[in-house]
């Protein structure tokens, strides 16, 4: 759960990365970081916490150069320290190189013990910093080679942007599990590469492409070349984009994500039916779901919850125990929505249960007659390694309970998820066909995605990679404070 934002050739390259972080928050709030070139040397800023409060006007500032890389982060390997913040800088022999890096590598912590046999000296517990180690250490002369080389030995998921004084990589793992996209901003001629296509919005800069699965892209002052360095391997995107993850104003790989979770949200209805008065969005990401549903099955679509927004990280808690506490925090319902009804909740996945269960009891709490939960995914019972912070299999509630058990424990009167045929389905059919690049005989530049095009392990427990469960996490002993 990281965003990756990067621009070559705009003499507000800092700037115009702070705004694409910006827009790619979602991705994760834990650091955030920006390096720029200007054709000399790397300048770095990285902080926890938000891009806003990372980066004052005055830091800005000092990030000089007309291409940058930045990230978000949200960790998944590697804790929340600032050491582990991206983008990973250093310098090596063949000269300077900066690393943001969305995903997770299933093999790093191997690499890692070989690296370290031979003498390797880590700075971070993250595993991107052993791409930074093969690359420096492989044998090939050209960057975009080295980093190629680095990247054939690791496996998982990646969407990587490297930054050298002169040129900006971005590469994306064989199987596309994470997305990247290229765009152009129309009157500089500046290159940008984001995870989502919703932060071009901001900076007025064009959709061009997404970068494909197993595909290196070299910006350089020469213009952009394609490079593909790795084998053909069978494509694996993560569906969980579609689900949650992602912006609904995003496209990614040819399908928006907002008429994918509105078809989600209608094949539930379609799969689940009940009579209600009235179906409710958790928000903001049940949303788009929940208008497919009302429309499907023809029930007044109410804003039942409202979210707060200014939740931060922490809150002061009350000494005297307030009901809900936590949850009320950022979601309250609105009582003459619910009072006397029957109310369908819609929400796009349920992890542990807590969340479903202290909604469910609220909007019983304001007035509804019968709740019914509605799922616009089926039931999350197998942890991520690619990426997506999810818990252990232990805490996953429908790793170890039935439907019906999960039913009772979040006291809903009905529960209803999608089956995972469903999914494939919904979110295959909110592709667009104006991204679908055409070539000049009128075929596809990319494969457009079909039902054997996703990773669904969360779901399935089917992975496409092989992974080492991850040790306990190696213990940081020099904090950077
Ligand atoms: P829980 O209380 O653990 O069942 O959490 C369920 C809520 O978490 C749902 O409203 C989801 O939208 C949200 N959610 C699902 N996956 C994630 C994730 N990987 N990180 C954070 N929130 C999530």
């Amino acid at each position: 759960m990281c965003g990756v934002f990067g621009i070559y050739g705009h003499p507000e390259a800092a700037n115009l990365t702070y705004l694409g972080l910006h827009a790619l928050q979602h991705r994760g709030q834990e650091s955030a970081g920006i390096v720029t070139s200007d054709g000399q040397q790397l300048s770095l800023h990285r902080g926890m916490g938000h891009v806003i409060d990372v980066f004052p006007p005055e830091q800005l500032a000092l990030l000089k150069g007309d291409n940058a890389i930045g990230h978000v982060r949200y960790s998944t390997a590697g804790g929340s320290h600032l050491k582990n913040a991206q983008p990973i800088a250093v310098e090596y022999a063949r000269g300077s190189l900066a690393i943001g890096h969305n995903g997770n590598l299933t093999n790093a912590d191997v690499v890692r013990e070989n690296l370290e046999e031979r003498g390797s000296i880590f700075q971070t517990t993250s595993d991107t910093e052993v791409i930074v180690h093969l690359v420096a250490v492989s044998t090939q002369r050209a960057v975009e080679d080295r980093i190629a080389d680095a990247l054939a030995g690791l496996r998982g998921a990646y969407s990587l942007l490297c930054l050298t004084p002169h040129s900006l990589i971005a590469v994306r793992d064989p199987m596309g599990f994470r997305p990247l996209c290229i765009g152009r901003m129309p009157n500089q001629g500046a290159y940008v590469v984001a995870s989502e296509p919703s932060s071009f919005d901001l900076i007025d800069a064009v959709y061009e492409r997404d970068v494909e699965p197993g595909e290196m892209v070299v910006i350089d002052r020469t213009g952009v070349r394609s490079v593909r360095p790795f084998g053909d391997t069978p494509r694996s995107t993560c569906i969980f984009e579609f689900v949650y993850f992602a912006r609904p104003d995003s496209i990614l790989d040819g399908i928006s994500v907002y008429e994918a979770r509105k078809n989600l949200g209608r094949q539930l209805a379609k799969q689940h039916p009940v009579e209600a008065d009235v179906v409710i969005p958790v928000p903001d990401s049940g949303v788009p779901a929940t208008i497919g549903y009302a429309e499907a099955a023809g029930i007044p679509f109410e804003l039942g919850l409202v979210r707060s927004h200014y939740v931060g990280r922490t809150f002061i808690e009350p000494q005297q125990s307030i009901r809900h506490f936590g949850v009320r925090l950022k979601l309250n319902p609105v009582a003459s929505a619910l009072r006397g009804k029957r109310v369908v909740i819609v929400d796009d996945s349920i992890v542990r249960g807590t969340t479903s269960r202290k909604i469910v009891k609220m909007v019983r709490a304001a007035g509804a007659k019968e709740v019914h939960m509605r799922i616009s995914s089926p039931p999350t019972k197998w942890p991520c390694y690619y990426g997506i912070d999810t818990p252990t299999r232990a805490e996953l509630i429908a790793s170890t309970h039935s439907v019906e058990e999960i039913n009772q424990y979040i006291t809903s009167d009905t529960l209803g998820y999608l089956s995972i045929e469903a999914m494939h389905q919904a979110v295959l059919a909110g592709r667009v066909e104006q991204h679908i690049k055409l070539n000049g005989r009128g075929l596809p530049v990319v494969q457009p995605l079909n039902s054997g095009s996703f990773c669904n392990a969360c779901w399935s427990g089917q992975y496409p990679v092989e992974f080492t469960p991850p040790p306990k996490l190696r213990q940081m002993r020099l904090l950077d404070c």
